[in-house]
């Protein structure tokens, strides 16, 4: 068996918004291979991802990444402490990608990514926002 997915808490979120735009081609390019080819991929729903404090298979290719750490590490954490907060994640913890979409619909309102991802580029955009309401219209 493929050994999990490696993620860091506020990848959780980024992955249910993405739309394939990313920092660089490379870092879209594989972020579009996990995301798409993988976790949204027939039987992505039971795809293992391990939970980690550091750089993880998304930064993998990011320019802003320096070693295990980003060039806007502060933003960082401070993303990651509110997501490992709002879905209990721990560190280490192994689920699958249909318990991390059960976790966001239960602990992630629709409205709140404004405060939860504040300071993120992306989130003015709206569209990991339109993206969270998708997910709980489909419960
Ligand atoms: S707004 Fe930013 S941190 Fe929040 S889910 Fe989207 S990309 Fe991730």
């Amino acid at each position: 068996m493929s050994r999990p997915i490696r993620y860091r808490p506020h990848h959780f979120l980024c992955t249910i918004g993405f739309e394939g735009k990313g920092y660089s081609e490379a870092f879209t390019a594989n972020m579009a291979s996990i995301v798409d080819g993988r976790l949204r991929a027939k039987g992505g729903d039971d795809l293992q991802i391990e939970v980690v404090g550091a750089a993880d298979d998304l930064c993998a290719p990011c320019p802003k990444r320096r070693g295990n750490l980003c060039t806007n590490q502060t933003q960082i954490n401070r993303l990651d402490r509110a997501h490992a907060a709002a879905l209990d994640l721990a560190p280490r913890e192994v689920l699958t990608w249909g318990e991390a979409k059960d976790r966001i619909r239960q602990n992630v309102p629709k409205g709140s990514l404004a405060t939860l991802c504040e300071g993120c580029q992306w989130e003015p955009y709206g569209m990991c926002e339109a993206a969270l309401a998708r997910l709980h219209d489909a419960d």
